[in-house]
């Protein structure tokens, strides 16, 4: 046993991974544990010295790229000068304000004021939280409900693990809670009826959302929470006119909009969040990923002057705001935001999520959309998805205990990208990191090409696609 065999027994016998079948870790029968040794650019390296294309920017979240020295002495600074204090009571640092100004003046729609966590789902939770208390303190103890997309991704802790609109993340662990309504998901390609347009199908889910509201009562929906490009559900941009549409009916019945701005914030579909791109103008803003491009975890909670106003107003009856975290604005947090948002500034990184999310999806619709297996290309910015089907013409799905999607995937890092198996469907899916350029674009979708082929053919040659 090696140095490296060695590391890999001390996690099978002393991890809980997340997503991993754990009776194969645990064994040794499953998978060989990766050790992440370092990683520089677009690329990550394991500790037996193997090179990979992360198409993935690790989990959508990478933006800057890795190796960025300048947010590791930003870190190292902060840790030297004041690593920890909190944010009690009104305990501030200079990085956490300047952070929070900066944060306000980016954001898109009216916000007031910023809250801060370390994830994605504790934004979501707190997001949840403020939509009660604002219905509370406004005197409308029945608005509660929050209504949630199929196959939109919130995060996985308790109340984001309800919104959570995949039954995987529900199934044997007790979610999801009440109080939790969903509508359906805007994907055209499999969504639209024969013949329907954009704007049609758009308008429809809109009038499917309108009549859950009136079904359920307007006095009891209290909020609505979507991306505004779905993500892990399967990087699915919205189809023309939904936000328009959406937003006319939420605005009909006093429903508070939360923009889950996880992975579309901080220019990665090219510009600052999603809701510029789409003209959504929230009342709750919930950043994490690009907000330090994982450096360093942290996430927040823009807080619209709406929502805002009237729990400010509510202190003399109910005294102080009474929900945070220790690590709530952690110094060291704000500081590698800080670092890691100049970098996407001074390098305009939504303006090259821009164009070189265009050159990415026309290298994939270019070279993937004659092939007998592809249903659609989709992407925007530089997040993009290829879905996999048994039949173009007549549109049907794989059989899933063929794992298409995870195969190609696969065969992909094999060759040295990692592009990920999307978990519904069939779909591989490449979110890279902002500063990828043309060229490592090129060689993404030559390893895709190569991976693809591979798969295509094993799927011909066993009768379960057409050459
Ligand atoms: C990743 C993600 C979350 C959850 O973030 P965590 O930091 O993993 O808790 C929430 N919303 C969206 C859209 C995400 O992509």
């Amino acid at each position: 046993m090696d140095h490296f065999d060695a590391i890999a027994e001390l996690d099978r016998q002393s991890v809980l991974h997340p997503f991993t079948y754990l009776k194969g870790h645990a064994s040794g029968e499953g998978p060989v544990p990766v050790i992440i040794e370092g990683a520089k650019g677009v690329r990550i390296r394991d500790a037996r010295g193997h090179e990979l294309i992360d198409g993935f920017a690790g989990l959508y979240c990478v933006n800057i790229g890795y190796g960025r020295t300048e947010v590791a002495e930003a870190i190292a600074r902060q840790a030297y000068k004041l690593a920890y204090y909190h944010s009690y009571a009104g305990h501030t640092t200079e990085e956490l304000a300047r952070l929070s100004d900066r944060l306000l003046r980016m954001a898109p729609g009216r916000m007031s004021k910023v809250f801060y966590g370390l994830s994605g789902s504790d934004a979501n939770e707190t997001q949840a939280k403020l939509v009660w208390y604002y219905n509370n303190l406004r005197g409308k103890p029945a608005k509660k409900k929050i209504i949630a997309r199929e196959r939109g991704y919130h995060g996985c802790s308790v109340i984001a693990g309800s919104m959570t609109g995949m039954n995987f993340y529900h199934d044997h662990m007790d979610l999801p809670v009440s109080g939790i309504l969903r509508t359906g998901v805007p994907h055209h390609y499999w969504g639209a009826m024969p013949g329907e347009t954009e704007q049609e199908f758009s308008q429809r889910r809109a009038d499917e959302l309108e009549a859950l509201i009136l079904g359920e009562g307007p006095g009891t929906v209290g909020a609505f929470i979507a991306e505004p490009v779905l993500g892990t559900g399967g990087i699915i941009p919205p189809p023309a006119g939904y936000w328009a549409a959406i937003q006319a009916v939420l605005r009909r019945y006093d429903v508070l909009l939360i923009a889950d701005e996880v992975i579309c914030g901080f220019g990665r579909v090219g510009t600052p969040f999603g809701s510029h791109l789409y003209g959504i103008e929230p009342d709750l803003i919930s950043v994490a990923k690009g907000l330090t491009s994982a450096y360093i975890p942290l996430s927040a909670c823009l807080v619209g002057e709406k929502v805002y106003a009237v729990i400010e107003e509510a202190t003399d009856r109910v005294g102080p705001f009474s929900h945070g975290y220790t690590y709530s604005g952690h110094p060291i947090g704000a500081a590698a935001a800080n670092a890691a948002l100049d970098i996407v500034e001074r390098e305009d990184l939504a303006g090259k999520a821009a164009t070189r999310g265009a050159y990415l999806l026309q290298r994939l619709t270019q070279e993937f959309q004659q092939s007998p297996i592809v249903g659609e290309i989709r992407g925007v910015g530089m997040l993009a998805a290829i879905e996999f089907v048994a039949d173009r013409a007549h549109k049907t799905r794989f059989d899933p205990a063929l794992k298409v999607g995870p195969r190609i995937s696969q065969a992909a890092r094999e060759r040295g990208l990692i592009a990920r198996a999307m978990p519904h469907g069939d779909i591989l899916g490449f979110a890279p990191p902002l500063v990828m350029n043309e060229g490592e674009i090129d060689e993404m979708v030559d390893i895709t090409r190569a991976a693809l082929r591979q798969v295509t053919d094993e799927l011909v040659a066993a009768g379960h696609a057409l050459a």
